[in-house]
């Protein structure tokens, strides 16, 4: 049994176990240091990084298991 839930990727309709974090902040809208974090599975991961990357929202992305507790 695991401690933490499985996370389910962020992606429209997808209901996959999500393996990597999408991690962003929009200045705009979040103090920096905020980190939002959209769970993503392997196949829309490169997806849900364009789209925050198109924006200059991107952080990082990194495995789920990276997470750190003040990420969400
Ligand atoms: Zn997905």
């Amino acid at each position: 049994m695991s401690a933490a839930p499985d996370l389910v990727c962020s992606a429209k309709r997808c209901r996959a176990t999500a393996t990597y974090a999408v991690v962003w902040r929009n200045p705009r809208l979040h103090a920096a240091g905020r980190r939002k974090v959209w769970p993503a599975c392997e196949e829309h991961r490169e997806h849900l990084s364009t789209f925050v990357d198109l924006r200059g929202f991107l952080l990082e992305v990194v495995p789920v298991d990276a997470l750190g507790p003040d990420d969400g």
